[in-house]
């Protein structure tokens, strides 16, 4: 219990402990910087007078919430006429604080609730006026500038790369030749006799000579209809799908040995398939233990065939090469 007539001294500063102190001011210029930030912070573009009175007017009410245990506990004459406050102990201050913070934060809320519809509404959803920086390609993703005309925020967005549009251009016994509709790239694929290149080829092979390995499935289902089934419904997709092992054709485009993969023993590689005269990039990850030699030994540009456990279409585990 302290007696009324000690005259004035700041919260911190009531005992002589040098903690308390060092406590107080820093706290004190935390709520400086934040005053100034709320003097110096500027004008939004389209806000109206309103808006911006009632948004220094809540910086005004948080700055006296922060402040208030010096208002309300620093031994002024202030203090001694409040209840609670005046009788200096730790319960009633406590109590007092409580009730005095119970005060701000309804306040603040009261203040905020002044603004206007406009800006309630742009806080929740800025009016972004956007601008394209830079058009996606077939291959790299491209940019949007957002600019909110109302708050003045900015930010940007990533529009994803469109991918190949690829059509056969030309067709003969030796070779497929596709090309994009967008970018001109130009894929050739090389036919070598009956066993290479397109699903189709495997299809027609598979009915010839009868299944010689044990995990064969039933029925081919070539990579074309994989594809187009999961352009259609992917949910539908991956209940026919995943999970099941078939049998796939492409050409090599990376070969990785590390990555994250790395750590699990797998090997990553990307495949490049066609369905649809669409480029389709395959991720698709091969045991390293047993396939390793066989990996080595292809290039990019390679044909391969290889069986996968189907994760998605562009998504294939446990793969083995078959030829
Ligand atoms: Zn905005
Ligand atoms: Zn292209």
């Amino acid at each position: 219990m302290k007696n009324e007539s000690q005259g004035f001294s700041l919260l911190g500063f009531r005992t002589n402990t040098w903690w308390k102190k060092i406590l107080s001011i820093l706290y004190l210029c935390v709520c400086a910087l934040i005053a100034l930030g709320s003097i110096f912070e500027e004008k939004f573009e389209n806000i109206t007078t309103k808006d911006f009175v009632i948004d220094k007017l809540y910086y005004i009410v948080f700055l006296l919430a922060m402040l208030s245990p010096y208002i309300f506990l620093s031994n002024t004459r202030f203090r001694d006429k409040i209840p609670l406050f005046n009788k200096h102990t730790k319960s009633a201050s406590v109590v007092g604080m409580i009730i005095v913070i119970f005060v701000f934060a309804l306040l603040c809320g009261v203040v905020d609730s002044l603004h206007s519809e406009e800006y309630k509404a742009d806080m929740e959803n800025h009016a972004y006026k956007k601008t394209v920086v830079t058009e996606a390609t077939c291959e790299t993703d491209g940019e949007i500038d957002c600019h909110c005309e109302y708050c003045g925020l900015y930010t940007t967005e990533t529009i994803k790369a469109t991918g190949h549009k690829m059509v056969q251009v030309s067709a003969d016994e030796d070779k497929i030749v596709n090309k994009c509709e967008v970018c001109g790239e130009e894929k050739t694929e090389v036919l070598e006799k009956q066993s290479t290149t397109e699903t189709t080829t495997i299809k027609s092979e598979t009915n010839t000579q009868k299944p010689v390995t044990t995990t064969e499935p039933e029925e081919v289902i070539t990579f074309e209809e994989i594809y187009t089934d999961y352009q259609r419904n992917e949910l539908a997709a991956d209940d026919k799908y995943k999970g099941n092992r078939y049998k796939i054709t492409g050409t090599i485009q990376t070969v990785n040995d590390g990555g994250l993969n790395g750590l699990f023993g797998e090997l990553s590689v990307t495949v490049i398939a066609y369905a649809n005269g669409t480029q389709c990039f395959l991720w698709c990850t091969f045991d390293e233990e047993t396939q390793r030699d066989a990996l080595t030994k292809v290039s990019m540009g390679d044909t391969i065939t290889f069986e996968g456990t189907c994760e998605s279409w562009g998504n294939w585990h446990d793969c083995e090469i078959v030829e």
